[in-house]
């Protein structure tokens, strides 16, 4: 259970962390899988976990994201080329042992010793899962604005050829230069030298 973005490109997920550093995932076989370097599972032929380590490990949680390296393909289609990347938010989640010790604005999440691995997950509660889920938008918005401001430039470039091949059209249908300045609302000279031949097609000589 995770977040994803728009396109898919980013997806979010809480990692638990052992004391060694390493990453693990949600329940299996009562324990906690644990994740090789790069986030994601090591499995065996079977498709088991190679290690599972047991919920008492667990010393607390850290926001991740696997993402793509860089954008591939279109803004319509998010393409993940190569490994993906594993981005972890700045916010170590402590585990803490006692109810009274929890204090989320510290970044300190209660799971009992005494609980199964099932009390691992944060993704269960609402309130914690809320704040990480904050993290990890604060991750993706940048992304969100570079690609905002990516399409919309796009959109002036589609727009701007879109008014060349009208001119075109209109040329073909026998406007004039004069009737082209009237619509474009500039003078004759002034639709001719942006759209005439010699401007838009140097190599193509006069039409
Ligand atoms: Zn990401």
């Amino acid at each position: 259970m995770g977040w994803g973005d728009e396109l898919g490109r980013h997806e979010g997920h809480v990692l638990r962390v052992f004391a060694d550093g390493r990453f693990g995932g949600g329940v299996e076989r009562g324990g906690i899988p644990v994740y090789a370097a790069n986030g994601l599972t090591e499995t065996d032929d079977r498709g088991n976990s190679v290690q599972v380590r047991p919920a008492a490990a667990v010393i607390g949680w850290r926001v991740a994201c696997f993402h793509a390296p860089g954008y591939v393909g279109d803004d319509n289609l998010a393409v993940w080329s190569g490994q993906p990347q594993l981005w972890t938010g700045p916010t170590f989640w402590r585990r803490v042992y006692s109810p009274a010790e929890e204090d989320l604005g510290a970044g300190q999440i209660c799971a009992s010793l005494s609980g199964d691995a099932g009390d691992l997950c944060v993704e269960d509660r609402d309130d914690a899962f809320e704040l990480m889920h904050e993290e990890w938008r604060t991750h993706v918005v940048p992304d969100e604005h570079t690609r905002s401001i990516r399409r919309s430039l796009q959109a002036v470039t589609d727009a701007v050829h879109r008014v060349d091949l009208e001119v075109d059209a209109a040329r073909v249908a026998g406007l004039t230069w004069a009737d082209v300045g009237k619509a474009a609302g500039i003078t004759r000279q002034a639709a001719h030298d942006r759209w005439g031949p010699t401007s838009r097609h140097p190599a193509a000589g006069v039409r």
